[in-house]
């Protein structure tokens, strides 16, 4: 991926990508959480919209030169498997409910993560699990399911009606300085409060990096901060960013010339205005380092079915750092898949093309067709919507930011309740056409599984890492403790079956050319 980085930069300019460029025209960059340099090549605060803008642009072109036929409003429900090798897809038509066979020489997701299964997270509402859940069940397995990253810099949940929540770009954390009242409830306005009052207890517990802390690291201490009572705004679950000592030292103009359009975004959203008052914002779900198991080659378990992007388990271990993740997702696209699918596709020569009369998309398309079916008529009387809340929350409490082995025990128990009650209570209205409660009722009961996993993953990994912060292992002062003696495997699991435990398979991991040592950011 790194070899690959300088390339890609690249590749993205040549599609149109507006990198920040400084005043020669060389490209500009800035540091990010987790690292003490700027590294990171950025387009103000919008880099993954500039760069799907540029993506999309180079696939239109090719969809105009016939090269690819495009299938948009679609979603993959199934996987097509013959003689153990995927080999097609079965797709609902989100605009009608037709149910389309697709066959293939090889099946590519690149799906995205499933941060969407707490409910609450910056994900976009369509995003889902179901492609890479679906390609489990029918034997890919699933790596590192519980390695989820919150994210520091979203905006707070302001009520329990909201779906969503809004990230504000890590890159404020370079100017911004964090902070909560000293005394536990404090009422204030944040501008009431004087500076011996305020602790700024990233740079009190993180010295050398202070703001610029990872990801996992400030989110965990946001967490702390808040359930110890100093949580700030309207519910009492967010932090203070505040820009007045950036200002004061920098001067407006360059505050806004750095950020203006994060600073107005905020402003739409919140109605406050952040040259003012300091921003209130608060760890949220946001990325899945977990995913598809995937060899180097990015194919899983099944041949023939490759993984790309987030939704592969691959590059980032138990904590990404930041913009490395839209670097995966292109590096994988453009650099890698594309010399590695061949390699499989070499094998698959004078093989007959898969037939979509084939038995196995008969049966796949039965598969889709019965869940379609199930929930039209389980009539019930709670939405889908109903059973992804109570999946976020319990996994939030239980799978989230901190976990032990009491409450993810309970978790599996309670997830398996929820099933129950979601198979007996569920309501669709509406028919199987046009029907976006339909589609949400098919990736809860992903979610569901899935959160069951993500449990028997995080129970199983009896030690602290990255993102997976498992209270019994702690230091005195909160500090995550790792066991690479007994855990330095890769947590592969193979699918057993509704209601089964689910099969660990441990990959080792082996490290030449670095040596395994505890970060250490104070
Ligand atoms: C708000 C926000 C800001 C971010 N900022 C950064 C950043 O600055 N730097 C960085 O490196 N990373 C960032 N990330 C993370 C990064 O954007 C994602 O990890 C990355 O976009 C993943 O790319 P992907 O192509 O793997 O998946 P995605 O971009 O998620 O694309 C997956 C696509 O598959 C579709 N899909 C899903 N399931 C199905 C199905 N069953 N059938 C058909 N289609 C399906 C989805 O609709 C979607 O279009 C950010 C993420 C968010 C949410």
């Amino acid at each position: 991926m790194a070899e690959c980085s300088a390339a890609l930069i690249d590749h993205a300019v040549a599609q149109g990508v507006p990198f920040a460029r400084e005043y020669a025209g060389y490209l500009n960059n800035r540091s990010f959480g987790g690292v003490q340099v700027s590294r990171t090549f950025y387009a103000r605060g919008q880099t993954g919209q500039q760069l799907l803008l540029g993506a999309y642009q180079a696939l239109e072109r090719q969809a105009a030169l016939g090269k690819v036929s495009l299938y948009t409003r679609h979603e993959m429900l199934e996987l097509v498997v013959i003689d153990d090798k995927a080999k097609g897809i079965i797709a609902r038509n989100l605009e009608t409910g037709k149910l389309e066979r697709h066959a293939a020489d090889a099946v590519v997701l690149a799906s995205g993560g499933y941060g969407k299964v707490y409910y609450l997270s910056t994900l976009a509402m369509g995003c889902n699990s179901s492609a890479i859940w679906r390609a489990h069940k029918k034997g890919a397995f699933m790596a590192g399911v519980s390695w989820i990253q919150f994210h520091p810099t979203s905006l707070p949940q302001h009520g329990e009606n909201q779906s969503k929540l809004t990230l504000m770009s890590e890159s404020l954390r370079n100017d911004g300085r964090i902070w909560v009242p000293k005394k536990a409830a404090d009422d204030r306005n944040a501008n009431a409060i004087p500076e011996e009052e305020r602790d700024y207890y990233l740079e009190r517990r993180y010295p050398s990096f202070g703001n610029l802390a990872p990801r996992d690291i400030s989110s965990r201490a946001a967490k702390e901060r808040i359930d110890a009572g100093h949580g700030v705004g309207p519910m009492k679950n967010a932090i203070y960013l505040d820009f007045s000592d950036a200002i004061k030292a920098q001067g407006k103009d360059k505050i806004e010339a750095k950020y203006s359009n994060l600073f107005a975004m905020y402003e739409k959203i919140t109605g406050i205005n952040a040259y003012k008052e300091p921003m209130l914002i608060s760890p949220s779900a946001h990325f899945t380092m977990g995913g598809l198991w995937v060899d180097y080659e990015l194919m899983t378990t099944i041949p023939g079915l490759f993984a790309l992007g987030e939704a592969n388990f691959a590059d980032h271990g138990a904590n990404r750092l930041g913009a490395n993740s839209l670097l995966q997702a292109c590096v994988d696209g453009y650099f890698i898949a594309p010399y590695t699918i061949p390699n499989y596709l070499a094998g698959e020569l004078n093989l007959p093309k898969p037939d979509i009369s084939h038995p196995a998309f008969e049966e796949a398309e039965k598969t889709v067709r019965r869940q379609l079916d199930r929930f039209l008529h389980t009539n019930g009387t709670l939405s889908a919507d109903y059973f992804h809340k109570k999946i976020g929350r319990l996994l939030y409490e239980k799978c989230g930011l901190s976990r032990s082995r009491e409450k993810l025990e309970e978790a599996i128990v309670e997830i398996r309740e929820l099933k129950a009650s979601f198979e007996k209570d569920l309501r669709i209205t509406g028919d199987n056409t046009l029907n976006s409660e339909l589609e949400k009722a098919g990736r809860i009961a992903d979610y569901i599984e899935l959160a069951e996993l993500m449990c028997y993953d995080a129970l199983q990994r009896e030690e602290s890492c990255g993102a997976h912060f498992r209270e019994e292992y702690q230091t005195a002062d909160g500090e995550a403790v790792r066991n690479d003696d007994e855990f330095c495997y890769v947590s592969a699991w193979e699918w057993k079956g509704v209601n089964n435990e689910p099969e660990l398979h441990k990959e080792p991991l082996t490290f030449e050319s670095v040596e395994l040592a505890v970060r250490s950011y104070k």
